[in-house]
């Protein structure tokens, strides 16, 4: 095997950082920045051109999560989808309480904005979670009070893979009248979704981690659900999100979920087997490691592990060095020294969530790959622990 940089495998285990735009997807997407560039406002045969791919579009993304088209709102991303969400909720409904509850383990993108409402005034409850980076439902029923207004739990979790018992706790919210959203950006596409089996009011789904164009999301919203929109302008998205739509993004966003939904059952299968290909033989080829997450409810696509002893950072550099891309934590998190928030809430020691790496695989992995990854990382462990001061006889 070369260790030469240019001679070298490439394996990409990053999807759910991003993942790279499906030829289909991108043939769908390049009519619509030229040739049929109309606003989809306008009232001619330009306007009505756009106005039918975004419409589209939203047939596509509403049949990925069995909502109505009407119920789907494109955004920017997930990001803002859960902004939207969030902010849009607690700002329309404040006469009713000033309580929402969400968990510590919600992406950046939901945590920061609860952590924003409480300076507003709102008050939340970040419950906890078990040492798989499961939520107890019944956390959830003992934090709901009279002013609680909003529940915001993610469904698979972006970092350890677990899948959230979304269903139960969207029961929970609507027999307490609570309105309940659900961040499903990393399962949408990967686990059959249906807003009516998982009683949510709000679900966000982003395009770039579906193999669509970065820069574009959407937003479920339950029929009749009235939110305050949290920019204003035109009429746009149900008058919920101003703004020209972005319409190459949403027609690629709309063939991405498409395929997603024909191919999802095979797919799904298929990234299991490789996942637990990977987890096996981390488990069986290096010493002192731990798999993060839970064992059975997890992602199709995500392997974490804690490397005892070792800094996930080092890892990750000897991994690149070898062609091979990987996380340590979220991406958000990389290149901060702050460990991961959600390794923390489960219970793992600072040292230990600095040893954790996550591979997020997807639709170019093969079994090749896998091995690759197997042959290649226990050496760099038995390597860098060689060198390292914090070994199993320190007392770090
Ligand atoms: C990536 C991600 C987001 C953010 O989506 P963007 O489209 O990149 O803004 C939100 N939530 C989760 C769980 C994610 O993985």
């Amino acid at each position: 095997m070369s260790s030469q940089p240019n001679a070298q495998k490439l394996v990409y285990l990053d999807h759910s950082a991003t993942t790279p735009v499906r030829p289909e997807v991108l043939a769908a997407m390049l009519p619509y920045f030229a040739g049929k560039f109309g606003n989809p406002s306008s009232v001619h045969a330009w306007g009505d051109e756009a106005r039918k791919a975004i419409d589209d579009g939203r047939e596509k993304v509403s049949s990925l999560i069995g909502a109505s088209p009407d119920e789907v709102i494109f955004t920017s991303g997930g990001t803002e989808a859960d902004n939207l969400a969030i902010r849009g909720v607690a700002h329309a409904r404040k006469a009713y309480g000033n309580h929402l509850i969400t968990s510590q383990i919600e992406h950046h993108a939901v945590l920061h904005t609860f952590e924003a409402l409480q300076k507003e005034g709102f008050r939340v409850t970040f419950v906890p979670c078990d040492k798989h980076g499961l939520i107890d439902p019944d956390d959830i029923r003992r934090a709901i009070t009279k002013d609680t207004i909003l529940i915001s739990i993610m469904h698979g979790q972006n970092e350890v893979g677990t899948i959230e018992p979304i269903g139960e706790i969207g029961e929970i919210a609507r027999s307490h009248g609570v309105l309940f959203h659900s961040d499903a950006v990393q399962s949408a596409g990967k686990v059959p979704i249906s807003v009516g089996d998982l009683n949510v009011d709000l679900l966000t789904l982003s395009s770039h981690k579906i193999y669509g164009p970065k820069g574009v999301g959407g937003l479920f919203v339950r029929k009749g659900l009235r939110l305050a929109p949290q920019a204003t302008g035109g009429a746009h998205e149900n008058r919920l999100r101003a703004g020209t739509e972005n319409v190459p993004g949403i027609v690629g966003f709309g063939e991405a979920c498409r395929l997603a939904k024909a191919e999802l059952p095979e797919e799904s299968k298929r990234l299991i087997e490789l996942r637990d290909k990977l987890i096996a033989g981390f488990l069986r080829e290096i010493p002192d490691v731990d798999l993060n997450g839970h064992p059975i409810l997890r992602l199709p696509h995500n392997v974490n592990i804690s490397v005892k002893y070792l800094e996930g950072e080092a890892m990750l550099l000897n991994l690149d060095r070898m062609g091979v891309a990987a996380s340590s934590g979220s991406a958000c998190t990389s290149g901060s020294l702050e460990p991961s928030h959600v390794l923390l809430a489960m219970g793992l020691s600072h040292e230990t969530a600095h040893g954790s790496l996550r591979f997020s695989l997807g639709s170019s992995n093969t079994a090749e790959d896998i091995d690759y990854v197997l042959e290649i990382l226990p050496p760099i462990v038995k390597k860098l622990r060689s060198m390292s001061a914090f070994g199993p006889g320190s007392s770090f």
